[in-house]
């Protein structure tokens, strides 16, 4: 038996951002204890009336629910919404029916039917489906604690931590009028309904923690870290003060960033732009959902390799698709977007590569060498199809030049896709394909790019360092490598208006999209949104909502005639000044903008 006094640390996944310390409160699930016997002949009638009764009741509570969800948390509207659906679904209304003329009580009817239909869909495999078995057993609890005359209601200490294998969406609203402070759940579902409500709700919570319900037996005091994913049972004074002091430090960070985190990235005069995180590793990710990035436009693969642990090789598909699985399902429901690996053969191991190319970066790099070497292309694309099931993954080809490898790259993603499907195995059927624009090619052939594609984005370093002739890491040629060079500025504008007619998203995510310098200009191109580095997320924000597009397209318009980056710059700089300077005049006759 554990000690009483020990500490016990316990890793999961972590599922909501936030550090609690508190109370153990273990929520166990009613057993499910339906009498099986026959009810008489005579009290059908009397049990369907119950069922009605029952069903009428259950759908006026979740429209009180709904009520409260509008204000408190808007995120749970939709959820409840497909719970009243469920309620009033004429197929499972018929079933109900006919097993309690069948002489089944209301109660064990609605066991029965709702099990049926829970572990149908359970065998799906779908996440989407294992959520609509989740809203299904919510649904099912609700009109049995009627019919039984309990209330779903408990009793929670104060400050506590709920510790339990799972959660339903209505237990979940309950925390939220307790003062709980943390979930830990068994069960892993990162985008289940119930963890997406925690997220909303900013309740830390860690989930997958195998063992948790049997050692909370043994303590009475929990830390749930929702950063890394830790569960720490019975905690010393020493580990306390540590977490309390990290979770000061993060709260004052958070306090900062808070305001803007929730404005839009909208223009003062109302064009919306997309604002996503760029991310390089699992920080990143975090990060990027704590800054309120719309989705990650840009995940660099190739830096989530070189997994020591994998013992099958860089590569290894079940490595890439456990991987690809878990970012997918950190960030859900925001999209991710895993942009193939961008390798050069230089930056491989020899035992993975034997090339050694004079130079790499005008050699096989990005699609060029995975249309190369098929079976790590082959391996990626289906660790990411696999990851697609999520329905917020997007796909994103690095440094097209040509027509004939976006094409490759689909035939064998159709191939792929197809073999799914006769597998059953789940993924998106329409998972979003992009490509980026990093190479002069690319930009001049945008328009015959456009129509093969659902999204673009703009590699601005790439983009420089081709279009200038400039190796991007070779201080030497610093000068030439400059992304105001008009050149670079007219292959922008020239893939934008190229791309207009099929209205198509085009982003940039290279350094020049979080550039203080160069947000009016790409507002005024027409670009449809950016993605940056998360630290300079709400930075990026800001200047967005400064811009105004009107003015900004007339400043694009002006240096797209510009003949060098240094008059680029000046005007773009003369351009800021005298919109700061009317904002002041503007601000001292009392007509300022309110925020
Ligand atoms: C780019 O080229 O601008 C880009 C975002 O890709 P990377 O920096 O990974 O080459
Ligand atoms: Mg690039």
């Amino acid at each position: 038996m554990d000690n009483v006094a020990d500490e016990q640390k316990l890793k999961g996944i972590p599922a909501s951002p936030g550090i609690a310390i508190g109370q153990i409160f273990v929520l166990v699930e009613a057993p499910e204890r339906e009498q099986q016997e026959p009810i008489a002949e005579n009290a059908v009638a009397a049990e369907l009336q119950r069922f009605e009764k029952a069903r009428q009741q259950c759908a006026a509570e979740i429209e009180q629910f709904m009520q409260k969800a509008r204000s408190l948390l808007p995120s749970a509207v939709p959820i409840l919404e497909a719970q009243l659906l469920i309620l009033n679904d004429p197929l499972l209304l018929e079933e109900i029916t006919s097993a309690i003329y069948q002489r089944h009580s209301a109660a064990s009817a609605v066991l029965m039917v709702f099990n049926k239909h829970e572990k149908q869909l359970l065998r799906l495999r779908d996440p989407l489906f294992r959520d609509r078995a989740l809203d299904l057993e919510d649904v099912k609890d609700r009109i049995l604690s009627i019919l039984r005359n309990e209330q779903i209601s408990f009793s929670l200490p104060e400050k506590s931590i709920i510790i339990a294998h799972s959660l339903t969406p209505s237990e979940v609203l309950l925390i939220k009028e307790k003062d709980v402070r943390g979930i830990i759940l068994e069960s892993s579902s990162l985008t289940s309904h119930p963890v997406m409500l925690a997220r909303s709700l900013q309740i830390p919570a860690v989930i997958g923690v195998r063992d948790a319900l049997r050692l909370a037996q043994h303590a009475q005091t929990v830390i749930v870290d929702g950063y890394s994913g830790s569960v720490i049972f019975n905690p010393s004074e020493a580990t306390i003060a540590t977490y309390k002091q990290r979770r000061r430090l993060r709260r004052r960070a958070e306090q900062r960033i808070r305001k803007l985190k929730s404005l839009p990235s909208i223009t003062t005069d109302g064009c919306q732009l997309h604002l996503y995180a760029n991310a390089d590793s699992f920080e990143d990710l975090d990060a990027a959902v704590t800054a309120g990035a719309e989705g990650i436009g840009l995940l660099r693969t190739e830096l989530f390799l070189f997994n020591p642990d994998s013992n099958n090789g860089l590569f290894d598909e079940d490595a890439l698709t456990q991987q690809y699985g878990e970012i997918a399902a950190r960030v859900y429901p925001l999209p991710v977007t895993f942009r193939l690996f961008d390798l050069t053969a230089d930056k491989l191991p020899n035992k993975v590569f034997f090339l050694r190319e004079p130079n790499p970066s005008l050699g096989l790099r990005g699609v060029r060498l995975l249309l190369k070497h098929r079976s790590i292309l082959g391996a990626q694309l289906r660790a990411i199809l696999r990851a697609s099931q999520h329905r917020n993954v997007r796909l994103l080809i690095p440094m097209v030049t040509s027509v004939a490898e976006v094409l490759k790259v689909m035939k064998l993603l159709r191939r792929f896709a197809e073999t799914f499907r006769k597998q059953e195995i789940p993924f998106d059927p329409n998972l979003p394909i992009g490509i980026m624009i990093e190479t002069p090619a690319a930009t001049l052939l945008a328009h015959k790019l456009a129509p093969m594609v659902q999204f673009m984005s703009i590699g601005s370093n790439d983009l420089t360092q081709y279009t200038m002739a400039a190796d991007r890491d070779n201080a030497a040629v610093d000068f030439y490598y400059d992304p105001f060079h008009p050149a670079v500025l007219q292959l922008i504008a020239r893939t934008i208006e190229a791309v207009q007619p099929y209205g198509l998203e085009v982003t940039i995510c290279g350094e020049f999209a979080s550039h203080p310098l160069a947000i009016d200009t790409l507002i005024g191109l027409g670009i449809s949104g950016f993605s940056v580095a998360p630290s300079l997320l709400l930075s990026t924000k800001k200047r967005i909502r400064e811009a105004n597009a009107e003015d900004a397209r007339h400043l694009a318009r002006h240096v797209l005639e510009l003949s060098s980056p240094e008059e680029v710059r000046a005007a773009i700089t003369e351009f800021r000044r005298q919109r700061k300077q009317k904002q002041t005049s503007r601000y001292s006759s009392g007509k300022s903008r309110t925020a």
